[in-house]
């Protein structure tokens, strides 16, 4: 992929050459849905498809973007300043970048940039994060600060970007996964102090495979503000009885069990998925660290019951794609990834059963809703890095 970049930049920017190419992945949520947002935990793993972003310096203090996805260039005057571009909704997260990383302190070059990504936009595979951290590499690097950047820090600035540039409520895992990532690892994340771990990953027996429903309902918006608000609840009435109480994430079921006559049934019900999905993310970290995928298949399936009854966060695509999937040999579970109400579904197997899977789920979602259904397999990557070219 190199090869075709450099030759894609000279094209765009009249012969000249870039002096680095920075790279960061996508990433995929194993286990863990809405756990973040009340402090928990979540399993994640970086994948094999990564953004690029290639880079030469400029003389004035001019950002110039060409996108290959978008197919169109951007320029803008670094500034700490900046506000979002009105008609340019994909060159806002560069503005973003940009704009963050000269409020923190960083003095930035201008720059030619190229980004060519193999991240697929909307999947759940958070193309966004990737294009970030990648930007956000290649403008530090091209710009040669010379202090190493801590990669939380970088991570928090990326998070930031996409969050008032290009007004997406996003939580850090993504930015943290594309970013920190090591090969062959999943990482759990403690998303109340962002500390990570990393757990070892054994790529020869298992693959991950994510099955992008093409559905994703207007709906989620709206809904997603909802499960904020009930976990709010649940937390206040939690507190009341039990001060010590900082977020969900603190309680358990019989503390939950305890306090069910001050709540509505649907708040009891948002809140015991969530109670219940941070305890199941602990025990597959457990079963990973065991290399016992068939506990961890297991507890995936629970997550999508969980997510499907309690949070009511699915739909009818996303449960006949999880279903379907677990019940094809070689597959050790599937759920729901993300925030719901269409997206993807994420399944481990063996991979010796990867190719036969895709196919069969391929023909059954496409008979039952008409629907293409893309799939990708995935093996846990390195997180963003930088190539400086001779
Ligand atoms: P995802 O789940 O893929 O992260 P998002 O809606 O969060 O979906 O982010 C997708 C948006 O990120 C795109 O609509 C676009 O604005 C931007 N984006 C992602 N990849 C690229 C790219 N290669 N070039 C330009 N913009 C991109
Ligand atoms: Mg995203």
């Amino acid at each position: 992929m190199f090869e075709e970049i450099l030759k894609n930049f000279t094209d765009i920017y009249a012969g000249q050459k870039p002096a680095l190419i920075s790279r960061a992945p996508g990433r995929v949520e194993l286990i863990g849905g809405h756990t973040d947002y009340n402090q928990g935990f979540i399993i994640a793993a970086a994948i094999d498809k990564s953004c690029c972003v290639a880079a030469a310096k400029r003389s004035d203090n001019k950002i110039c973007l060409y996108s290959q996805w978008a197919k169109a260039k951007h320029k803008f005057s670094l500034s700490a300043n900046l506000s979002p571009a009105e008609k340019c909704q994909w060159a806002n997260y560069a503005r973003g970048v940009a704009a963050i990383l000269l409020q923190e302190g960083f003095e930035l070059n201008g720059a030619n940039l190229y980004i060519q990504s193999e991240v697929p936009v909307g999947a759940g595979l958070s193309s966004s994060a990737a294009l970030e951290a990648a930007l956000a590499k290649a403008m530090i690097q091209i710009s040669q600060f010379d202090c190493q950047t801590e990669s939380v820090q970088l991570a928090k600035i990326c998070q930031k970007a996409e969050n008032v540039y290009a007004n997406s409520p996003c939580g850090i895992m993504d930015q943290i996964v594309s970013v920190m990532a090591k090969k062959d690892n999943a990482i759990l994340l403690d998303c109340r102090d962002l500390s990570l771990k990393f757990l070892p990953f054994d790529s020869k027996n298992c693959c991950i495979m994510i099955f992008d429903s093409k559905i994703q309902h207007e709906i989620a918006g709206s809904e997603y503000r909802k499960r904020r608000q009930s976990c709010e609840k649940a937390r206040n009435a939690l507190s009341k009885k039990f001060p010590h109480m900082k977020a969900l994430r603190d309680a358990d079921k019989s503390m939950l069990e305890s306090v069910k006559e001050k709540i509505d049934s649907i708040t009891f019900s948002r809140a015991s998925h969530v109670i219940a999905e941070n305890a199941r993310v602990l025990t597959a970290a457990d079963a990973l660290s065991k290399n016992d995928m068939a506990q961890f298949g297991r507890l995936m399936n629970q997550s999508h019951c969980s997510a499907r009854d309690l949070y009511e966060i699915s739909c009818e695509q996303i449960d006949f794609l999880a279903e379907a999937v677990c019940r094809c040999d070689g597959s050790y579970g599937a759920r729901i990834s993300g925030g719901g109400f269409g997206g993807s579904v994420v399944a481990l197997a063996k991979p010796e059963a990867a190719e036969t899977i895709s196919k069969n789920i391929k023909v059954a979602y496409e008979r039952k809703f008409n629907l293409d259904c893309s799939i990708y397999l995935a093996h846990p990557s390195q997180g963003a890095k930088v190539v400086e070219l001779k």
